[in-house]
């Protein structure tokens, strides 16, 4: 048994609602029984239709949040709509949230102002936090310290820092999620960092659908492909994939709360 702790699985990439209803039984026919969809949109339409998803499947979970690609659409009525949200027992955790300083999608200081509002209102909600961080050169960390964002649960999704890194996140407490990239030959530093990453702190996760691991690279990504990451990071680990896959789900389950 297996979860996809970060996938969005969204109408318009999948064919519409009957496409991502078939992603999500191919998952579940690959033994892939949960899945975190990650509702990360300035549009709370968005946070209704994952609601939705999560009632038509019981193996899925949702998040609401503003990725710092779309930082500059912030307002108080997203908060409150993401507060809403919070109100669904499906709803799992606050994001994606976070900085990138690789497409500046965003201005800089509307994404660090935008992170900082999140890590306030997971608090507030008492709500895990799902961080993205792109090329922050730690700026990202030193944020959440002074936000406090270590109260709650923290997880960082795609992880693609280095060991050092790793170490000084799992130290606060957080969790690490790898994604399809271990699979890639040229990924030795994530691979290295899926080697030391302590058992109960470890995820794996799709971000379907971008990164499809080997060998399905340059196909789209979706959460029945989390089997191939687990593959990988059980190999790496020396470890059966059905021994990696309880961990993650008793991680998942202790981060998320069931
Ligand atoms: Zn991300
Ligand atoms: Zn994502």
């Amino acid at each position: 048994m297996l979860i996809d702790t970060h996938c969005h699985l969204d109408p318009q990439t999948y064919g519409g609602p009957d496409g991502v209803d078939a992603a999500v039984a191919r998952a579940q026919a690959a033994g892939v029984t949960r899945l975190v969809h990650i509702a990360c949109s300035p549009d709370p339409a968005a946070y209704a239709r994952a609601a939705e998803l999560a009632r038509r499947h019981p193996g899925v979970r949702f998040t609401a949040g503003v990725h710092p690609h779309d930082a500059k659409e912030w307002t108080d009525e997203v908060a409150d709509a993401i507060r809403a949200a919070a109100a669904d027992p499906a709803m799992v955790a606050v994001g994606e949230m976070g900085l990138d300083f690789h497409y500046d999608l965003s201005n800089r200081d509307v994404q660090r102002a935008v992170l900082r509002v999140q890590i306030a209102l997971a608090r507030e909600l008492n709500k895990p936090i799902v961080i993205h961080d792109r090329e922050s050169d730690g700026e990202t960390l030193r944020i959440l310290d002074e936000e406090r964002a270590f109260d709650v649960p923290v997880l960082y999704h795609c992880f693609t820092g280095d060991r050092a890194h790793m170490a000084e996140i799992v130290a606060r407490g957080g969790y690490i999620s790898i994604p399809g990239i271990v699979t890639f030959k040229t990924a030795t530093e994530m691979q290295a960092v899926a080697a030391v990453v302590p058992d109960d702190r470890l995820l794996v996760e799709t971000d379907s659908p971008y990164l499809t691991p080997i060998p399905f690279r340059g196909k789209k990504n979706e959460p029945a492909y989390v089997r191939l990451v687990a593959e990988r990071v059980a190999a790496i680990r020396g470890i059966s994939v059905e021994e990696l896959g309880e961990k993650v789900m008793a991680n998942a389950e202790r981060l998320f709360g069931g």
